[in-house]
């Protein structure tokens, strides 16, 4: 239940908020703000905010610059106080928004309308999805003058005098600051790695999953800054250790109830999740670029580490990309397993969407579940269980996406070809780079 323009108004002037942060998301999933002052807080709710969209990466040519901020109400909240002298500068709320071009249509570029683009489909098609995501991060120690290691805080902790379990003291803050926030937290706990932590959300319709994420983040590299630490959200930080990953769980529900479920069918799965199921296996390799978006990304889509590499779904373990928990009724879902947080959580669900939804209207059939560990597989077991790979690189997935229309369309031209000209530009940059490997391997040897 969206509040108002008016009584907004009210609640700020109540509660002497002093600062509106008016935000949306970039192409690449950055999180833009202009921040405005009390004075304009009315033109603000009123979405007659202009800031130049040529400022922005991969928004908008520079003749068609000016762009407006349309904030959506429903997504108001005030920030918790971070440190004593926030506190002092008074207190400060934010509004995402929708991005749109000066006569009020929406803009293209704006990742928010690529997700708000699927939602209606599925609306059309009479479901509603909902998501919980399960990041992943680390907290990692800052050198004396402040720069980003990749020491994890537990490890300092093994060695020196330090508080023990700073992490926890870490995490139980952050989840605080979200509760406080409004936020609706399922569980919070120490991953495998050392340092390594995931907090989970409860499942929530999609643009708010997506909403949620991108403050999250915020919040989360807030928090670790007051203890002098770093939250890096970078999917393979350290070789030979866990990565980490952002799971998905995603759910169909219409007229309020689950249709994933169904007491009758295989595995206790409707048609309409088998379905979902096949579409997201179908177009699993042209989605990766964008629920993987980095050369780093696919350094976690490797064996051994609890990520996958194989398309493939599983109703038990967790080599596959597609795993569906045990719990039945109103909980049926699929977990997607590949999606990092280094994603820009709209075009991940968007893509997500879209490619279960194509599965629907296909009625496309998925290969039978494979309940083994994969990893243990032949290459010749593989090939009988219909199971491919995941792109293996970048560069790869870039090519897959290409050939995908399905989520090419729902990309949209102009998000589809600034990612893809980003993404490649990336990618050469990291191809032209000595990397330290190759010296140590190579540089006495030849
Ligand atoms: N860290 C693992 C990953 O990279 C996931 C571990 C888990 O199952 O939560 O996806
Ligand atoms: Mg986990
Ligand atoms: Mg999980």
């Amino acid at each position: 239940s969206a509040l108002t323009a008016s009584a907004l108004l009210q609640r700020l002037e109540q509660d002497d908020v002093h600062f509106l942060r008016l935000q949306f998301t970039d192409i690449l999933g950055t999180t833009k703000n202009v921040e405005v002052p009390r004075s304009q807080f009315q033109k603000a709710l009123s979405g007659d905010i202009t800031f130049d969209g040529s400022a922005v990466e991969g928004f908008t040519r520079v003749e068609e610059s000016d762009m407006l901020l349309s904030p959506d109400l429903s997504t108001f909240l005030i920030y918790p106080q971070f440190s004593r002298e926030e506190g002092e500068r008074g207190r400060v709320a934010r509004l995402i928004c929708d991005v749109t071009l000066p006569d009020g249509t929406p803009f293209d570029g704006d990742p928010r309308q690529v997700l708000r683009r699927q939602v209606l489909r599925a609306q059309q098609m009479g479901f509603e999805m909902f998501v919980g995501t399960e990041p992943e991060f680390f907290l990692f120690e800052r050198t004396g003058d402040g720069r980003g290691t990749t020491v994890t805080h537990d490890k300092a902790g093994y060695f020196d005098l330090a508080p023990i379990d700073k992490g926890e003291r870490i995490r139980r803050e952050i989840v605080n600051k979200l509760l406080h926030m409004g936020f609706d937290i399922e569980a919070a706990h120490h991953e495998v790695a050392p340092g390594q932590h995931e907090i989970d959300f409860r499942y929530a319709p999609a643009l708010e999953a997506a909403d949620r994420i991108a403050t999250f983040k915020f919040v989360v590299k807030r928090v670790a800054l007051e203890y002098g630490l770093l939250a890096s959200f970078l999917p393979k930080p350290i070789a030979g250790i866990s990565g980490s990953g952002m799971h998905c769980h995603l759910s169909l529900f219409r007229n309020g109830v689950n249709a994933f479920a169904d007491p009758g069918g295989d595995h206790g799965l409707s048609p309409t999740a088998m379905q979902f199921i096949a579409g997201l296996l179908e177009h699993a390799g042209g989605m990766t670029a964008i629920t993987n978006p980095l050369v780093n990304s696919y350094k976690r889509l490797v064996p051994g580490f609890e990520a996958p590499v194989n398309v493939a779904w599983s109703t038990s373990n967790r080599s596959a990309l597609i795993r569906i928990p045990a719990k039945r009724g109103a909980s049926t879902r699929a977990e997607v397993r590949m999606p990092d947080p280094s994603c820009n959580p709209y075009l991940a669900l968007a893509v997500m969407l879209a490619a279960g939804l194509d599965g629907i209207e296909q009625r496309l059939e998925p290969a039978p579940a494979i309940q083994r560990n994969i990893f243990k597989m032949t290459v010749r077991e593989k090939r009988h269980h219909r199971v491919r790979e995941l792109p293996t690189d970048l560069r790869e997935a870039l090519e897959e996406l290409g050939k995908d229309d399905v989520i090419a369309g729902a990309l949209g031209d102009h998000v589809l070809t600034h990612f893809v000209a980003a993404k490649k530009s990336e990618w050469q940059d990291y191809s032209a780079t000595i990397h330290a490997w190759e010296l140590d391997r190579y540089l006495d040897l030849i």
